[in-house]
């Protein structure tokens, strides 16, 4: 094995550097991943242009590779030897907080860097901390007992594992969140990577009608979406999307709304009040901003709607999000849309961000691929 590991370092704003870092010694309870695939999503756009703090952060924090190294009690506690398939959650809990104990480790204090600047998050953690390869833009990411992996089954590559983050959220958004289920009427707003998986979670389990909106650019997103199950598209600036979704669902109003878009303010929500059905209808929103002037909260309480905010995935839901993709049930791989080497990793975050390779869906980093021509 090599002794020198290289990997894409954000060393500043919307600054990427190649840097080497030593091959770490893995301890008997810890592992080595040979990153195959690394998933792009919007949080790395954002956090690329305004990095929270100003250390050097190997970024990538949707990651699937194959155990290079492990450990005897790593490969005991976690049933896996070198050679397997994993996908690897970001959240690096304690696994000794009531979070943890719960299986919430998601939630857990050791791997929220918002709150506690020493935590451990693929993609986020500073490349100063010991070990140092904390994130997917690398050729080899360290795993500590505490690393929350998935066994990704045969039949299922490494870029469509990639996959598993977005669906992994569409499902546990959907599903758990807001609870869509048999027969439910679903407005999914916003036809990116997580509006669609939203559309393959909410078409799996049962919903009876799925609308997607999105606006002119997203025609490519619209066909994707029709053939992954939405029953019916909007193009908000074309229609007026509230008449059309009273028109699909007989004037009722739909049972449930989650809130994909980005950067589109504060009327995606406001179209959600609007369009939930008459009673209880529920909204998923990602809370991007930062407030919310005139929010309507009068109408929210007389329409008696439960609002939820997103945040992440479950162990479970990356399990399913993974039967999901080995199912083959759902052209998924449709999603997968874009790679780039190690080399390109600035630009691949810029595509993400739409300022770079167009049309793009889901990208992904390659550390072992050979930089685009
Ligand atoms: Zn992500
Ligand atoms: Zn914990």
């Amino acid at each position: 094995m090599a002794e020198q590991v290289v990997a894409a370092v954000r060393t500043g704003p919307g600054k990427t550097e190649l840097r080497e870092f030593p091959m770490p010694d893995v301890p008997d309870d810890g592992a080595l991943l040979k990153v195959e695939v690394a998933g792009i999503c919007g949080t790395d756009a954002k956090m690329y242009t305004k990095p929270p703090f100003a250390d050097p952060v190997i970024m990538g924090h949707e990651n699937v590779g194959v155990i290079a190294k492990a450990g005897r009690a790593f490969s005991e506690r976690k049933g896996l030897v070198e050679g397997d398939r994993i996908f690897v959650e970001h959240y690096v809990g304690c696994f000794r907080c009531e979070w943890c104990h719960a299986g919430e480790y998601r939630h857990c204090e050791a791997t929220d860097w918002r709150t506690n600047p020493d935590a451990r998050r693929y993609g986020y953690t500073s490349a100063d901390n010991p070990y140092h390869l904390w994130g997917g833009f690398s050729q080899y990411m360290y795993l500590p007992w505490n690393s929350v992996v998935h066994k990704v089954p045969d039949g299922v590559s490494a870029e469509l594992a990639g996959l598993v983050t977005p669906l992994s959220n569409g499902i546990e958004w959907a599903l758990v969140a807001a609870g869509v289920g048999y027969a439910s009427t679903v407005l999914i707003q916003g036809p990116g990577q997580q509006g669609l998986s939203q559309v393959v979670a909410c078409k799996q389990a049962g919903a009876s009608q799925i609308i997607v909106t999105g606006t002119t650019r997203d025609a490519t997103r619209f066909e994707l979406a029709k053939a992954l199950g939405a029953d019916a598209v909007i193009d908000v600036l074309q229609e007026d999307a509230l008449t059309r979704v009273m028109e699909l669902t007989g004037g009722k109003g739909v049972d449930f709304v989650l809130d994909c878009t980005a950067g589109a303010g504060t009327a995606p929500v406001l179209l959600g009040i609007d369009a939930l059905k008459r009673r209880e209808g529920v909204m998923v929103v990602q809370g991007e901003l930062a407030a919310f002037p005139d929010f309507p909260l009068k109408k929210l309480t007389e329409k008696s709607i439960a609002l939820k905010s997103a945040r992440g995935h479950s162990y479970r839901s990356c399990e399913l999000a993974l039967e999901q993709l080995a199912s083959h049930r759902f052209p998924l791989e449709r999603l997968a849309t874009h790679t780039f080497g190690l080399a390109d990793a600035d630009k691949a975050i810029r595509t993400v961000a739409g300022e770079g390779v167009k049309d793009a869906l889901h990208v992904s980093l390659l550390p072992w691929a050979e930089a685009a021509a």
